[in-house]
């Protein structure tokens, strides 16, 4: 992927993309910022609060009018950008509000409800299915919850194209992190993606996906072995998390074996929920796991 840190490239007739400057384990090269159309402009997550990337954005616009900013999620590199970009353009701010934050999310999220002020909105609670036009294009709105549970994904119609958030990533697979990551919505939420048939996937982070039934579908694939790898620890007697995690993750970087473990989790939350695996109370971090017998292996 060919880019310089907040130089507008021209990836498509219609798509123009500014990457941020905020590389790291969850973000890879950083936030691809996309803007939509010519003239008049749609922006799909104007990304992390950071003045430099503010200022790319506003260059790379000048002359032109943003018009819209659509957010995909509420995440930290995504969303903060929108109100100062908002505030320096009049754009009106489109997507879903920010969940309240629930208490076993992580000792770095603050005690919830404690400033729901805070919390991100839009300007308008978007519908699925919603369509936002510009001249010469139409973007419409498409709910993949599943990484976060505001998640939408926006497909360019002109294009048959979806700017697909964090819901599927050109670099590595998406994370799940309970409560508000759910893999239950994850899958149905590939299923919608897979349904559409798009042509092309503009993720936020890593490059565009053009072969999109086979990638969804080897995504899908990752996350069943995955399954069947937890089911089979279970058979093997590993009844906590904590006790999988180093067979599962093996030569992964123990940094990241904490964010390892509550994707395990979700995983586990979907199992229990589709009556493969038993946990007496509801699923955390630290509960014990037994798998129901003749569950499919
Ligand atoms: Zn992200």
């Amino acid at each position: 992927m060919a880019f310089e840190y907040g130089r507008a490239d021209a990836v498509s007739p219609l798509i123009r993309r500014v990457v941020a400057n905020n590389p790291g384990p969850f973000t890879y090269l950083g936030t691809g910022t996309y803007l939509v159309g010519h003239g008049e402009v749609a922006v799909i997550d104007p990304g992390p609060a950071d003045d430099r990337h503010l200022d790319a954005l506003l260059a790379a616009t000048a002359g032109e009018r943003i018009s819209h900013i659509l957010i995909t999620h509420t995440h930290l590199d995504h969303a903060p950008l929108a109100h100062p970009l908002k505030q320096r353009t009049g754009a009106t701010i489109y997507g879903l509000s920010e969940p309240s934050r629930q208490a076993d999310e992580g000792d770095d999220v603050p005690k919830a409800a404690a400033d729901a002020a805070a919390l991100f909105q839009p300007d308008v609670v978007i519908a699925d299915g919603q369509r936002i036009c510009g001249p010469g294009w139409t973007l419409e709105a498409l709910f993949t919850p599943g990484h976060a549970s505001n998640h939408v994904a926006y497909a360019l119609v002109e294009e048959n194209a979806l700017f697909c958030g964090d819901h599927i990533m050109g670099w590595s697979t998406t994370v799940i992190s309970p409560p508000d990551g759910d893999m239950s919505q994850y899958y149905a939420s590939l299923d919608r993606v897979q349904a559409q048939a798009f042509d092309v996937l503009w993720p936020t982070h890593g490059p565009p996906i053009t072969e999109v039934a086979p990638f969804v579908e080897a995504y899908r694939n990752h996350r069943l072995a995955r399954e069947r790898q937890i089911l089979s620890e279970l058979s093997g007697g590993r009844a906590t998390i904590a006790e999988m995690i180093p067979r599962l993750y093996r030569g992964v970087d123990k940094r990241l074996h904490a964010a390892a473990a509550r994707s395990v989790l979700a995983h586990l939350i979907h199992l229990v929920r589709e009556g493969k695996v038993h946990c007496g109370g509801s699923p955390n971090l630290t509960s014990y796991f037994s798998v129901i017998s003749n569950s499919a292996i």
